[in-house]
């Protein structure tokens, strides 16, 4: 067994014994001739993985906030009441094992949970106690399970539509040209990265492909985990085939000979059929050897599952976990297409810039360009959920406003929207109508609506745990900070914060993003600073009345009094 395959050979365990034992570590670290702690290391880091016995039936029921507004905790206590377990505990003695996980790409169908990776959506109490009861009957869980797939509630006029448009398997592939000539095409497409980062496809393309690496890689971020996202999930779904040929396509222009999908856990669902989409490429000489009868273009793709983290979606993670190893972020001293996979130049592009590659080779850049504004040409797919009656998936033509995009989803009484997830931007009223596009509101794909009845309070603590949680905590100011505008966020709760700490948390959010060595320490602080100035009314009202200078003996109680004091004077 080599290091690379690590992943695969601890999913083995864990799906055989629902764990890995201390026996399956010795021996795996005597086959990789290395510690059982650096085992134990690569475990631990990832949720799905298990170093204790489960029950034969693992639960993962999503903690996201959207699920928090539509009965997380009352689906919590169902699946507590209906299998006599308790979450996060491991009920040995039971056949059922429940654990709380972050967003699992279902937010628009929310309450939503896994079992033993299986989806179960729009759940109630009701709904829980009919799931167990099969499941004790011994149903299948694939006969029971609930359809997964999100709705397309939107394209723009068919002359706009660039990726849910009608798919013919080859048909981008017909184009193939010269590599500069796509790396051209690409450019003029203005094509930049759909996963949030925005660097440009092109030139990512053109560093792997000018690189003396001897061996080069496509790697396609199938690993989808902000909150609040779940188009790419209906990409794999809808599209799988026009995925693979963005990557035949990234490899025609580097010259790599191999690829991956690195399919995050969460849509295990999804694995066989994007095995079926390669065996038929494969198949059909799209892939393997003299690709489409041009000699020696060779080109294999290889699927690999993730074990449940959010920081694998950024690419430096994805690749050491790719690599076998905990997903913490290389050091920003290369880009991949420098040292990516094994020290190979590699790309790694998301599911969806390869689908729009694959697109801008199909039906030209003229067509592209005529679609969206100056800086962002074509479409984008965005998710949306929360507070609207018409949550799922849009593809929009960029530059469309947020006010078209909340009456389209029939967004119900909107007063606070988060922009491209917890590590993206929220908006108030004042500001519906600006437009997502690169020249103003850029979004990655998740847009979370929110009403006036909903605490931003608790939208902020929701956010910060998950950052919290996910931090792989190699650098400082993500650790510590993320702890500490958690813990800000409590005071506020309890109605003890000052304007010193809104001072401070402004102060760490700027040192996180300076001083953070990958985009999730650099954007954690991002919605919070945001809110304390653009929701100023909400967080002036929940300011404590205390005078911070003075040194008090401090009683809790007391200071919970004269708050709620102040607030009922302040609302007479
Ligand atoms: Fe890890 Fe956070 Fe540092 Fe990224 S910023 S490397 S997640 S500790």
């Amino acid at each position: 067994m080599e290091r690379k395959d690590l992943l695969n050979k601890l999913w083995e365990f864990q799906n055989k014994y629902g764990y890995i034992s201390k026996t399956a570590i010795k021996e795996i670290a005597q086959s990789l001739n290395v510690s059982t702690i650096e085992i134990e290391g690569v475990i631990t880091f990832y949720h799905f993985f298990h170093t204790k016995p489960t029950g034969k039936f693992i639960i993962y029921l999503n903690n996201s906030i959207v699920s928090e507004f539509k009965g997380f905790q009352q689906i919590k206590s169902a699946f507590e009441k209906e299998t006599g377990c308790f979450f996060n505990e491991y009920n040995q003695d039971s056949i059922f094992s429940l654990f709380e996980t972050s967003c699992i790409g279902l937010s628009d169908q929310e309450p939503a949970a896994l079992i033993n990776f299986h989806p179960f959506t729009n759940l109630t109490p009701k709904k829980v106690k009919t799931i167990i009861d099969k499941i004790k009957n011994g149903r299948t869980l694939k006969s029971i399970e609930s359809k997964f797939d999100s709705k397309i509630q939107y394209t723009p006029s068919n002359n706009k539509t660039v990726i849910f448009r009608d798919y013919k398997i080859g048909k981008s592939l017909q184009n193939l040209k010269s590599a500069s000539k796509i790396i051209d095409l690409i450019a003029k497409s203005k094509l930049t990265g759909r996963g949030g980062a925005f660097f440009s496809t092109a030139l990512k393309w053109k560093y792997c492909k000018d690189s003396l690496s001897t061996n080069k890689v496509i790697i396609c971020n199938a690993d989808e985990g902000e909150p609040g996202t779940f188009k790419d999930k209906s990409l794999l779904n809808n599209l799988p085939g026009l995925l693979l040929e963005g990557m035949i396509i990234a490899a025609h222009v580097t010259g790599a000979k191999k690829g991956f999908i690195y399919l995050r856990a969460e849509y295990k669902y999804l694995l066989e059929k994007l095995e079926d989409a390669i065996n038929e490429f494969e198949y059909r000489g799209l892939l393997g050897n003299d690709i489409l009868g041009i000699e020696n273009f060779n080109f294999k793709i290889d699927i690999q599952l993730g074990a449940g983290s959010y920081v694998c979606g950024e690419e430096k993670a994805l690749i050491e976990s790719l690599e076998g190893k905990r997903g913490v972020p290389r050091i920003q001293k290369h880009f991949p297409t420098v040292n990516g996979f094994l020290g190979h130049s590699s790309i790694v592009n998301n599911v969806e810039t390869f689908i729009k590659a694959a697109r801008t080779l199909e039906l030209g850049v003229n067509f592209i360009s005529k679609i969206g504004t100056e800086n962002s040409k074509g479409t984008k797919l965005v998710s949306i959920s929360g507070d609207v009656a018409k949550p799922g998936i849009y593809e929009i033509e960029w530059g469309i406003s947020v006010r078209e995009l909340l009456k389209l989803s029939e967004a119900l009484s909107p007063y606070y929207v988060q922009i491209s997830g917890p590590s993206g931007e929220c908006i108030n009223h004042t500001e519906f109508d600006r437009t997502i596009c690169d020249e103003d509101l850029i979004c990655g794909g998740s847009i979370m609506v929110f009403n006036r009845s909903r605490s931003i309070l608790q939208i902020q603590e929701n956010f910060m745990n998950f950052f919290k949680m996910e931090s792989c905590g190699v650098c400082t100011p993500c650790r510590a900070g993320n702890q500490i505008l958690f813990e800000k966020i409590q005071k506020f709760k309890r109605g003890l914060c000052t304007q010193t700490d809104v001072e401070e948390i402004k102060q760490w959010g700027n040192i996180m993003k300076l001083t953070s060595r990958c985009g999730l320490g650099k954007t954690s602080s991002n919605s919070l600073v945001m809110a304390v100035d653009k929701f100023k009314e909400y967080f002036d009202l929940k300011i404590s009345p205390l005078n911070e200078n003075q040194n008090i003996e401090f009683d809790m109680e007391a200071a919970i009094n004269d708050y709620d004091n102040f607030i009922k004077e302040t609302q007479n």
